[in-house]
């Protein structure tokens, strides 16, 4: 990287632009000539290769050949029916997939990224792909950097540029007053600001900014499969090549008995072809992507597709207190000032925000918004004249803000903050203009009135300053030394309100919340007791775990739910030692010292209001800040686990009720019940729509009732119940076939009995996998309906008939039919608790 040595007059030239950026006009026509900032995404696979890549699947290969035999032997019908099927199993995999896909993109797109810029000379937020070459941009602490830019004013910037330059130390960053260093003076796209603010001037854009020049960069890793994607491709793997080898046998043994090799090999492909859970990944991706789309739509983002499983089980959330669960809109309350009008300033010049009371417009931090508003309401700006000479920003370990200020022509100290902090730093007290020497009694009654506050649940600011001769030639804590007390401020922060309701869905889900802030102890403990909190009287704070060693931490932590005045490094030590306590710990976070807890948590929590460093950190985005909000995608989580468990069960057992009858008829040497056409018919329909409506199914009434499921989704204990059931099938199907043949019906009326014996135990299974809701699942009634006037279709029109071999039921014949297939429902209840006696 060397770029050209410039002064800043020689950049806002070379850009053509000017110190406060561009004008909207000369913004549109930049755009026009430069595009979009954006790196190019990989190329697409085509809709067609995407088509194509369907039909090569081993087992669709499979069928296209067993098509081509039935089709050699004058099996003009079976070989039709299965190309049929190949085309209908390649077009529903293709859609599937593109409706998965589909759903990502929109994700994607909901997450981009917005920038600040200053535009007709007026802040504004904007997609940071509208960026432009000449554009202003305004960083602060947290903001992953937008382009490249030249840095015009620098107020202690520090920026992270580990991902361009593989160095994991923050580097300094100055203005190009100060340097004409290219290496100094500019940032780059893709980097983070670590501490500190700076503006700059967008030198380029896209594939211009050095990112975008290094080519393998730009390739963003996919979304990796999750564990339990993994653990389900696995499952489906395994019972797929037990269904071969069976096919295999039982295409042996058939052979054995005297059948043709024609029909015994198309036989075998279609049993494979039912037995094979091959549609199981394409419906977990879609029902994750389904579920993450429905979340999206109620404030929360998954970043990460493994949250969406691990939020099911988890058992500790801790959060944040301002903002979380309360709604941070501060209003200072109360007030103990020794020199008023000194109050007055600092509150409104040591100050951030901005307030414009006739637009009513508020822009900035919540507390620096009630500082100022206090400012503004008591006219702290009457009768003076200042300029702003230098800030030491706030950052969450400071737990202060400080900045230089000429007033009347002198130079002050301004400082607001941490009162425990700040008041050790106190040396004198203004009390009406007096300065003097602050006593031990004076001490104490400050105290007392922290307490006092902070016991009401407010938090506090204490307000100090001195005065200089010139700030640059001190250090950062020279200009914090010996300062001199003026006030108090109290500010009320109200819980939001349906935080109480959600941290009582959490204890009867026997999830703990744990509620972590940088605010005084006191006022912790008092939101805590307001919102609901268990155990809000026992509390520890940032320096209190500093002192306990790992081990004493770990046995405390899970008593503890109330942390104050935590540092952010911290926060990763909290979510170790409830770690090592087996918890599934979930934290919330907003700033970029958070960035660590949030990769370590099992499930990290962005703000939307947060930085961007800490979103990209986060597996789950909040976009409304708000507590409950997490509670709903627990639910959420939970809900979508437990659906995915479904349609696991109902159709692997589908799966292996056909492969026991079929293998059980084989060795019995008994001619085989289903035919293939048969069987592509149970693969498609069963497959097909139920165990699909069954991935969306609503949340169980209970779902919050019960404690946290770390249970193994493919445990042995379910690949038990589903084989059982599968037995169960087995034996009713082939009972009612072979009492037909006793009774001397011909063998395709008893052929198409135990077909649709079979298919009515698939229909009947539905109901033994759905959940407990008040809502209606409606696609899953339509569904089973559906499945079964298809099935009389198959039974009863003469055209389907031929294809399928079947013959009209006569109606006494369903009365035994429908009895022995509900029976299922029975089964269901007695293995259940069964399976409750055994465990
Ligand atoms: P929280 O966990 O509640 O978000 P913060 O890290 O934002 O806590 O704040 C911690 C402490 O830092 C506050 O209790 C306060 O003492 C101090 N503080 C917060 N905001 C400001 C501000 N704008 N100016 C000065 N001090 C602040
Ligand atoms: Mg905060």
């Amino acid at each position: 990287m060397t770029w050209e040595k410039l002064t800043k007059s020689e950049v806002i030239s070379k850009l053509n632009t000017t110190e406060n950026g561009l004008t909207s006009d000369k913004a549109t026509k930049n755009l026009e000539k430069y595009g979009k900032n954006a790196l190019k995404e990989k190329e697409k696979e085509s809709e067609l290769k995407k088509f194509i890549s369907q039909f090569t699947e081993p087992l669709m290969i499979l069928l296209i050949i067993a098509g081509i035999i039935a089709a050699v032997i004058g099996d003009g019908i079976d070989s039709a029916v299965i190309f049929l099927v190949v085309i209908l199993n390649a077009v529903i995999g293709y859609k599937q997939e593109n409706k998965a896909e589909n759903a990502m993109e929109k994700l994607k797109s909901m997450t981009n990224k917005t920038t600040i810029v200053l535009r007709d000379n007026h802040k504004q937020e904007i997609n940071a792909e509208d960026l432009t070459v000449g554009d202003a941009v305004i960083l602060e602490e947290g903001d992953s950097i937008p382009a490249d830019l030249r840095l015009i004013e620098t107020y202690d910037i520090k920026v992270d540029e580990s991902s361009l330059t593989g160095e994991s130390l923050p580097v300094h960053k100055v203005d190009c007053e100060v340097t004409d260093d290219s290496h100094d003076n500019m940032v780059f796209m893709n980097t983070q600001v670590v501490s500190g603010r700076a503006k700059g001037l967008v030198t380029s854009i896209g594939m211009n900014t050095e990112i975008g020049k290094i080519a393998s960069m730009i390739q963003e890793e996919g979304d990796k499969q999750t564990p339990l994607e993994i653990k389900i491709d696995k499952l489906g793997k395994t019972l797929g090549l037990l269904a071969i080898i069976i096919c295999v046998i039982i295409f042996v043994l058939e052979l054995l008995q005297g059948q043709p090799v024609a029909n015994t090999f198309m036989t075998a492909v279609s049993l494979a072809v039912a037995a094979i859970p091959e549609g199981l990944p394409a419906i977990l991706t879609l029902t994750l992507a389904l579920g993450m789309q429905k979340m999206a739509k109620n404030n929360v983002i998954i970043r990460k597709l493994l949250a969406v499983e691990t939020l099911g089980s988890c058992s500790v959330v801790c959060t944040d207190k301002t903002g979380t669960l309360t709604h941070n809109k501060l209003t200072v309350t109360d007030s103990y000032t020794t020199d008023k009008n000194m109050a007055y300033i600092i509150s409104g010049l040591c100050n951030n925000a901005k307030v414009d009371k006739d637009k009513n417009t508020k822009i900035g931090d919540p507390t620096d918004i009630s500082a100022l508003e206090y400012a503004i309401n008591n006219n702290y700006s009457d009768n003076i004249t200042q300029t702003r000479l230098h800030e030491i920003p706030l950052d969450s370990t400071r737990k202060r803000m400080t900045t230089i200020n000429k007033i009347n022509g002198k130079e002050y100290v301004l400082i607001k903050g941490a009162p425990e902090i700040l008041l050790s730093m106190c040396k004198y007290i203004r009390k009406e203009d007096k300065v003097s020497e602050i006593t031990t009694e004076e001490i104490k009654t400050i105290e007392k009135i922290e307490t006092e506050y902070t016991d009401k649940a407010l938090r506090v600011l204490l307000l100090a300053y001195k005065e200089i001769d010139d700030y640059s030639k001190y250090s950062a804590e020279e200009l914090e030394e010996d300062l001199v007390f003026v006030g108090l401020i109290g500010m009320m922060d109200p819980p939001r309100k349906e935080v109480f309701d959600a941290i009582k869905t959490c204890t009867n889900a026997g999830i703990t919340v744990k509620m972590i802030t940088g605010d005084h102890k006191n006022t912790a403990m008092a939101i805590g007791k307001q919102v609901g909190i268990e155990n809000p009287d026992k509390s520890l704070t940032g320096p209190e775990i500093d002192k306990l060693s790992d081990e004493e931490f770990m046995k405390v932590v899970k008593d503890v739910n109330i942390y104050a005045r935590v540092f952010p490094e911290q926060k990763v030590r909290i979510v170790k030692a409830l770690k090592t306590n087996n918890e599934i710990v979930s934290m919330t976070g907003d700033g970029v010292n958070d960035a660590p807890a949030l990769t370590t948590a099992n499930i990290g929590v962005a703000m939307g209001s947060g930085t961007d460093v800490a979103k990209e950190s986060g597996d789950m985005i909040l976009q409304d800040d708000n507590f409950s909000t997490i509670i709903y995608a627990i639910k959420e989580g939970r809900t979508i686990y437990s659906n995915i468990k479904r349609f696991l069960k109902y159709q692997l057992s589908t799966n292996i009720a056909a492969i026991i009858t079929i293998l059980t008829t084989t060795l019995l040497s008994l001619p085989i019940p289903f035919n293939p056409v048969q069987l592509l018919w149970i693969n498609i329909i069963m497959d097909g729509p139920p165990a699909q409506s069954l991935g969306v199914e609503p949340a169980d009434v209970n779902i919050m009732n019960t404690p946290p499921n770390n249970e193994d989704i493919v445990s042995k204990a379910n690949l038990i119940h589903i084989t059982l059931i599968g037995i169960v099938m087995t034996i009713g199907t082939l009972g009612l076939y072979l009492y037909e043949m006793s009774i001397g019906s011909n063998h395709t009326l008893a052929s198409t009995i135990a077909f649709t014996v079979f298919v009515m135990y698939q229909l009947f299974n539905v109901f033994n996998c759905k959940s407990k809701s008040k809502e209606k699942n409606n696609t899953l009634k339509y569904a089973v309906i559906g499945s079964f006037i298809l099935q009389l279709l198959v039974i009863y029109i003469p055209f389907l008939q031929t294809i399928f071999k079947t013959t009209a039921i006569p109606i006494m014949s369903w009365i035994p039919i429908i009895i022995v297939s509900a029976l299922i429902i029975v089964a269901e209840r007695i293995i259940r608790l069964f399976e409750k006696k055994v465990i």
